[in-house]
């Protein structure tokens, strides 16, 4: 079907359809989450319920027995930055001066301000007034904790040994939380040192943690427990709140100015770089919350930075050629990692803005009846397929036929437990212990990799080491997993490609309606699969990743790769930059856009390891 037949097709829908009008209406006009951060942190409330609740974790952290309360005053000004003066265009705006700016407040933000702030020891000595955080959504962490709950996942895929505290055993502590301090409700218990890893100090934290497992958190730890049996892999809630404690520990909430950069310039060999912000109206860069957002160009805020480092998370997320802006717009087709499409729940925090009800709640008589696809091949879809179909066992409706869980994926399930080879995560120090214990030290295929000049031979061993699209062994073969649902008919399986979706008309659907009564279905959409297989389904869930491109957009390509001409690879696009993610004098990246230094794992949390060590070096030595 060409574009021009599909959209009249969706205004024909959009006039006879009336259940497709009453769709919830999402706040966005453009596939882009990061452009829409800033609005979308408007619409949604607050992840995190309180600040006193991962106080309680502070002590964890520290290896503290008991808890602290931390009262954080979040209009506290950074004490060396001048009050700005805002008036209508950004060259005449007195710019607020800071010596460190990291943008992005994401894993890898947050990390590295943990490191820049927390590791004095060892030079960096970076005072919290002299750091700002600059991210569009209104908390930190806000994209990792609504795409991972999205996803439906309860355990991370990497270990315990990847957090964004400094310590290395830090995370692997709140194993001692009992079920109650869990869920907040009671103090921390003791804590004990961190041992020492001989083999005796191996067997008797194995022991510990079953110990742990059993007798703190009884019946119901053991079906959840606070680490997986298999790579300790820690529970996203708990991963979680060992997050916040981090953020609180080092009171990153306070430096974080709710914001969109939106230009960046090196300024030549002058002794800054200079950016322009977008805050959000309540937040004037200062801190003090008192932006004068009625003014044209209100809160457009100039910052000049001595160091700035460029977290910027990735490339947005990736849409098939047959999903349009009508479908996005109607809710029809949502992906997982576009937080847009998402609102937060008071109850259970981040999920599905529930378009289905708003739709029943205006056509009583229709029962929600789902008949869902996920496309994706991933661990991501995986993940969500078997909690829509560990929801639908729940609430005993596995027998209706209309509760359908498809999952379409263009090539079969491929098994890996890590995303890299765990090679590709040792970080400097890792690596020296190992030499210090008589190993090798910097893996083999870490050291190939930097010594290799030349970018496109990178790029082909990060493509050859990073297979997107697999799943754990647990995932699949797991007690409840993707095997066995698939087994017993609670997800149904297509190896397919998608070759054309078709938006239904309601009256004509209802005439052919297999079900006894036709009021009953919401189907609206016709999917024609490459094996000749035609499903008809209720809404689409993409989890199809992100896009390709380096993260960041404008700022990237126009301002520092096009106007102040730092280096690319011609072969890929991303940023050559030195052994310390410098790619400028003054500016560092992390993530996806030093993954041409770091490797495979750039991107992951160990990557947010690799890259502070690496900057940190740096600051050390300024
Ligand atoms: C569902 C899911 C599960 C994952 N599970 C694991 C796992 O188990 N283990 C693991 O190691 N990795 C995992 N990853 C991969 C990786 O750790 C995450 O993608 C991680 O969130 C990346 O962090 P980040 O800081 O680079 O990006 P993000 O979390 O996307 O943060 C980037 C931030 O920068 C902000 N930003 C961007 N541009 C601007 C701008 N111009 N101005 C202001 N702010 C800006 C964005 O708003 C965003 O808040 C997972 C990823 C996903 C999606």
């Amino acid at each position: 079907m060409t574009s021009m037949s599909l959209s009249w097709t969706m205004l024909v829908l959009l006039s006879t359809c009336s259940r497709v009008t009453s769709f919830t209406a999402f706040p966005h006009n453009s596939i882009n989450s990061n452009a829409n951060a800033i609005a979308s942190a408007k619409t949604r409330s607050s992840p995190r319920s309180s600040y006193g609740k991962c106080a309680r974790f502070y002590g964890a952290l520290n290896g503290h027995s008991e808890s602290q309360n931390i009262v954080l005053d979040d209009n506290t000004v950074h004490t060396n930055i001048n009050d700005s003066s805002n008036t209508n265009t950004s060259s005449n705006i007195k710019p607020i001066h800071v010596p460190w700016l990291i943008v992005g407040g994401g894993i890898h933000g947050v990390h590295i301000a943990a490191r820049l702030l927390g590791s004095e020891g060892k030079g960096a000595g970076i005072n919290p007034d002299d750091l700002c955080i600059i991210d569009g959504n209104q908390h930190l962490l806000q994209m990792w904790k609504s795409r991972t709950a999205n996803t439906g996942m309860k355990y991370l895929r990497s270990s315990a040994g990847y957090h964004l505290d400094i310590e290395e055993n830090s995370l692997r502590r709140m194993r001692h939380l009992t079920v109650g301090e869990q869920n907040g409700e009671q103090e921390v218990s003791n804590t004990s040192s961190v041992e020492v890893k001989t083999r005796k100090g191996r067997k008797r934290r194995k022991m510990n943690k079953h110990k742990a497992n059993k007798t703190k958190m009884g019946t119901k730890a053991s079906q959840e427990q606070i680490f997986s049996n298999d790579y300790e892999r820690p529970r996203l809630d708990i991963f979680n709140q060992h997050c916040d404690a981090v953020i609180e520990k080092y009171e990153l909430d306070r430096l974080h100015r709710q914001g969109f950069v939106t230009a960046i310039d090196p300024c030549g060999s002058d002794d800054h770089v200079r950016l322009e912000v977008t805050m959000a109206s309540s937040d004037n860069g200062t801190g003090t919350g008192t932006g004068t957002s009625s003014e044209e160009n209100a809160n457009k805020v100039v910052y000049t930075a001595e160091h700035i480092v460029l977290a910027l998370g990735n490339d947005d997320p990736s849409y098939a050629e047959w999903v349009n802006k009508e479908d996005i717009e109607s809710g029809l087709v949502r992906h997982l990692l576009d937080d847009v499409h998402f609102t937060s729940s008071s109850s259970s925090g981040f999920g599905f803005t529930d378009s289905k009800s708003s739709r029943d709640d205006n056509h009583s008589t229709i029962k929600t009846k789902t008949k869902t696809v996920i496309v994706g091949g991933g661990i991501s879809a995986v993940h969500k397929a078997l909690e829509l179909a560990n929801a639908s066992k729940s609430t005993g409706n596995t027998s209706s036929p209309s509760q359908e869980i498809h999952l379409i994926s263009r090539h079969p399930l491929r098994e890996q437990q890590f995303d890299t080879h765990q090679d590709w995560m040792m970080d400097k120090a890792a690596a020296k212990r190992s030499l210090d214990g008589g190993g090798f030290g910097v893996p083999k295929r870490q050291r190939q990799f930097s010594q290799s000049s030349c970018f496109k031979e990178r790029r082909q061993i990060i493509a050859n080491q990073r297979v997107p699209g697999t799943v754990t062994p647990a995932v699949n073969r797991g007690e409840h997993g993707l095997r066995y649902a698939i087994e017993n008919g609670h997800i149904q399986w297509h190896q397919a490609e998608i070759l054309e979706k078709k938006i239904l008309l309601l009256e004509e659907h209802q005439k052919t309606c297999p079900h006894e009564d036709s009021r009953d279905c919401n189907t609206c959409m016709e999917l024609s699969l490459s094996n000749g297989e035609k499903i008809e389904v209720d809404e689409i869930l993409l989890a199809t990743g992100f896009g390709k491109k380096p993260p960041g957009g404008k700022i990237i390509e126009e301002d520092l790769i096009r106007n102040a001409g730092l280096k690319v690879s011609e072969f890929c696009g991303y940023p050559i930059v030195d052994e310390n993610l410098c790619w400028h004098p003054r500016i560092f990246v992390a993530g996806a856009l030093a993954e041409l230094e770091l490797g495979p794992s750039a991107r992951n949390i160990a990557g947010a390891r690799l890259a502070a060590e690496r900057i940190l070096e740096a600051a050390s030595t300024q």
